[in-house]
């Protein structure tokens, strides 16, 4: 690439699974770079599978770059671009680069018309921006297929006649594709053009450190179970950016151990050169850690708003809020948690055995105190300190437990003074009178 060059970058998934968490960061890393020098980010979907692509993937990985919030320049589709291929396919049979040949493809099987590539049989050198040098013997791969008919050319053709196509200045990509480069870069020979520059992302590990399966690690490998988990898409990419690179100490990070980057933190800070070369380890605790501290710096009502598709009585009671960030880390968790039945007691009246309450007596003189604390005035702090005394007196769990029941039913749940604040002042006599009166 020259200076004058403006990068093209392509994310290119193929629509026969859904977006996997790899991908993900394929797309980041392709983003961040486009942005951070001015390029264009190009979304193509490699549908030429016609058995394996669906159009349910395709939406799955669609609504996936948007929900991460990666917009794109440009999209294509390699099925409908078959004449192109075509063209080229035309072009390398007159050169001779390609040729067709008659043979037995399956054992036993009719003798079927497929197109080679003639194969100069040569030492393939590259370097790769994060892998470095990487030099490959072609001779092993003998001829191998380019296409079976005119329409459908099989991966690399497409993938190589398509990046030549759009300009494609950087590939930047999975480990998984290095072991195609050398068939790629020889076609790309063939095309009489030079490469673009290729960089191979390290594998995203699980915990277990083998290679992030959809199979093997479903909660983990596919960003739909992020999305339905209740994760914010932010949290999301800062983590997956995380996963193989890390800002270094000489870039201008207020504290150099800032973990949390908004996405403009990001294309400021990536480096594309310091990509490490080993494989990354998927951490869900820390994903949850950058969840949480995302969630917390919402606003109140931005906070309602992105919680309502999970919990949509949530926003009667805002209050409650910081005790929810206490106990969770996702919408996700907001929402098992009322399933559970967790929260049910803050939004209605309890329901209980009256033997429960145990020290049923304490409640007229605890409503006594609780009534002289004003309602603009009805904190935990300032409920806790209206009773203190007469429970420090009486014995404070002797004080505190039929409060905790007569407001929550529950043996356990936050402290009283704490669903007291947030139930308010009238809510909470109302049901201390009700279990008074039991
Ligand atoms: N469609 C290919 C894939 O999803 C693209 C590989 C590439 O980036 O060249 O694996």
């Amino acid at each position: 690439m020259t200076d004058s060059q403006t990068p093209r970058v392509r994310f290119a998934p193929s629509p026969t699974g859904t977006l996997h968490t790899g991908s993900v960061r394929t797309a980041l890393f392709n983003y961040l770079f486009a942005k951070q020098n001015n390029g264009k980010f190009i979304l193509r979907i490699d549908d030429t599978d016609k058995i394996r692509s669906t159009k349910e993937y395709e939406r799955d990985i669609l609504n996936g770059i948007k929900w991460l919030g990666l917009s794109y320049d440009e999209l294509y589709y390699q099925s409908q671009r078959s004449e192109l291929y075509k063209k080229y396919l035309n072009q390398l049979l007159a050169e001779n680069k390609i040729y067709v040949s008659k043979e037995e493809i399956k054992k036993g099987g009719d003798r079927e018309e497929v197109i080679r590539f003639r194969n100069p049989n040569k030492k393939v050198r590259f370097t790769d921006l994060i892998k470095g040098e990487i030099e490959f013997d072609t001779t092993e791969l003998g001829n191998f297929i380019v296409t079976k008919d005119m329409e459908t050319p099989l991966y690399h053709f497409a993938s190589v006649v398509d990046d030549f196509d759009l300009g494609i200045t950087h590939i930047i990509r999975g480990e998984d594709h290095i072991s195609n480069t050398p068939r790629q870069v020889l076609m790309w020979e063939a095309l009489g053009a030079n490469w673009p520059q290729f960089a191979h992302l390290p594998l995203i590990l699980a915990p277990d450190r083998t290679k992030l399966s959809k199979r093997k690690h479903v909660a983990l490998a596919s960003l739909n179970r992020f999305i339905k988990g209740g994760y914010l898409p932010e949290a999301l990419i800062n983590f997956v950016a995380l996963l193989g690179w890390s800002p270094q100490a000489e870039h201008e990070l207020a504290n150099p151990n800032q973990e949390i980057l908004s996405l403009t933190d990001l294309i400021k800070l990536f480096k594309l050169k310091k990509v490490q070369k080993s494989g990354a380890i998927f951490n869900i605790e820390k994903l949850n850690w950058i969840n949480r501290e995302y969630l917390r710096r919402l606003s109140p009502e931005e906070f309602l708003a992105k919680a309502e598709p999970f919990l949509p009585e949530l926003k009667t009671l805002p209050a409650l809020i910081p005790v929810l960030l206490e106990r969770s880390y996702t919408f996700g968790d907001l929402k098992k948690m009322s399933e559970a039945g967790k929260l049910k007691y803050f939004f209605t009246a309890p329901t209980y055995d009256k033997e429960l309450l145990k020290n049923q007596i304490h409640l007229t003189k605890i409503i006594a105190l609780l009534d002289k604390v004003s309602e603009d005035k009805f904190t935990a702090e300032n409920i806790k300190t209206a009773i203190w005394n007469f429970a420090t007196e009486r014995g404070r769990g002797e004080v505190l437990w039929p409060m905790r029941i007569a407001l929550s039913g529950q043996k356990q749940s936050p402290d009283p003074f704490t669903i007291a604040a947030i139930i308010g002042k009238i809510e909470t006599l109302k049901r201390l009178r009700h279990a008074a009166s039991l």
